[in-house]
């Protein structure tokens, strides 16, 4: 009897319809297709529901918006209570991007299709005037990015008196970017007795911390750690010097007809040639980075999901956020120097059980980041040695790079770098510079790389 017990229990799973949500929700979940929660959407959703702290471990790509979306949707269901009755933001949540805000926005929107529950999202960057007049219209669930968040607070647009629900998502993102101090101000705002949720993808001790201070109680659940890269992806790696990746990544995505690509470069200045150089040869190619504005990433973006735009290239802080189902391929243009990265970038692929391709390009000064990704993977990338783009001879003239090996910069060091990469190679020129025979018109001219 016993055995048949637990037999049960292993072939038994678990569907939305045993977590009993109110029908209104349940059938909307239904309508966008999920039947079975994912593991972060099965640890975190009892939880939630029975009005706990929750800690969440769990990065982009693991289900964790709708782990948290639903059941805050269910929660708040029957307070928000009919389309006539006076709105009050009962639900707040506090991510570090735009793009992350606009889809969690959707998600709520999807999940709370057949209930009054009405969100609205803003971010900075944009003119304030149309957020102000949709929060002055009616709101239950506010999604922000942190820094528009109080500013629109300490101008009284928005109350707080009535939040049941303070949702952290992205938290180390949040640290990393240097908005932890404004997640701070914003939890001080918010009623003492409200549940708070902070999900992260990984837990420096600044979140630890963080949590500790401002959660009651909280339940730890944790899902895809970040060392472990997924096995259904193929790891596969090409030894290609830097001025040939252009061309072996156009090489690659004819020769395979590969669409929906994501490619990962370390600048944004990089971004844009890659995407260029492939746009120029036939390629449906396009770049989003923090350089270009709202609007033309939204573009680019909804470009890459209706798949106008077989190929989307981004820098990791643009990109970190981009919320697309069972990623087919992503290519790795440039190595990180934080072998985590890796794993965050192709993360993105291979998800929902579906296969994936992951493919690095690995130019001779990346080799030290190869040795770290493949120690902290636990595993060697497969090399394909038969592409039409191996190492040239060494020109013993060439300027080495820097290994940046443990110079774990945050993200906004990161971000700085992207921006500031390209002058600052300029201002790190050497000293031959000035006695160099070339006019000052020719060097001005020199494009670089990076
Ligand atoms: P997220 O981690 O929130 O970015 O979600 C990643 C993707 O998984 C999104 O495209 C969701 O629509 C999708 N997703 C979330 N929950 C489920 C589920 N239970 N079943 C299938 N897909 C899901």
């Amino acid at each position: 009897m016993l055995l048949l017990i637990i037999l049960l229990q292993q072939v038994y799973t678990m569907t939305f319809k045993d977590l009993e949500l109110h029908n209104n929700i349940q059938e909307a979940i239904t309508e966008v297709g999920y039947l079975t929660p994912t593991p972060i959407q099965q640890k975190s959703i009892p939880i939630i529901l029975a009005g706990e702290d929750l800690v969440g471990i769990a990065q982009t790509g693991t289900g964790k918006t709708a782990a948290f979306a639903i059941p805050v949707l269910n929660l708040i269901h029957r307070i928000v209570g009919s389309a006539k009755k006076v709105k009050h933001i009962r639900t707040l949540v506090i991510t570090p991007t735009r793009e992350l805000a606009i889809q969690i926005g959707e998600n709520f929107t999807n999940y709370s299709k057949y209930t009054s529950i009405h969100n609205v999202v803003i971010f900075g960057g944009v003119n304030q005037v149309p957020q102000v007049d949709k929060l002055k219209r009616g709101v239950d669930v506010l999604i922000a990015t942190p820094g528009r968040f109080l500013d629109l607070y300490k101008q009284g647009h928005i109350s707080l008196d009535h939040m049941h629900q303070l949702i952290i998502d992205e938290a180390d993102l949040m640290l990393d970017m240097g908005f932890i101090n404004d997640v701070r101000k914003i939890i001080k705002l918010t009623p003492t007795n409200r549940q708070t949720l902070l999900f992260s993808a990984t837990m420096p001790l600044a979140i630890r911390e963080l949590s500790d201070e401002f959660l009651t109680k909280a339940k730890y659940v944790a899902v895809d750690p970040v060392s472990s890269a997924k096995g259904s992806v193929s790891q596969e790696v090409y030894f290609v010097d830097k001025d040939d990746k252009k061309k072996l990544l156009h090489h690659i995505i004819v020769e395979n007809k590969m669409s929906n690509v994501l490619v990962f470069t370390r600048t944004k200045y990089g971004a844009d040639a890659a995407a260029k150089y492939l746009a120029k040869n036939g390629i449906k190619a396009d770049a989003i980075h923090g350089d270009k504005s709202q609007n033309s990433r939204v573009r680019v973006l909804d470009g890459f999901k209706d798949k106008s735009i077989d190929v989307l290239i981004a820098t990791d802080v643009a990109s970190r956020g981009i919320d697309i189902a069972a990623l087919p391929y992503v290519i790795n243009f440039d190595l990180p120097n934080i072998p985590e990265t890796f794993v965050h970038r192709i993360g993105r692929t291979g998800r929902a059980g579906l296969d994936g391709a992951a493919i690095s390009f690995c130019s001779k000064d990346e080799k030290p980041y190869l040795q770290d990704i493949e120690k902290l993977i636990k595993n060697k990338l497969k090399v394909i040695g038969d592409h039409p783009f191996p190492y040239k001879a060494v020109d013993p003239n060439k300027e080495v790079k820097p290994d940046l090996r443990g110079k774990k910069g945050s993200a906004k060091q990161i971000a700085k770098t992207e921006s500031e990469g390209k002058s600052a190679k300029r201002s790190a020129k050497p000293k031959t510079d000035d006695n160099s025979r070339k006019s000052d018109a020719s060097k001005k001219n020199k494009k670089r790389w990076y």
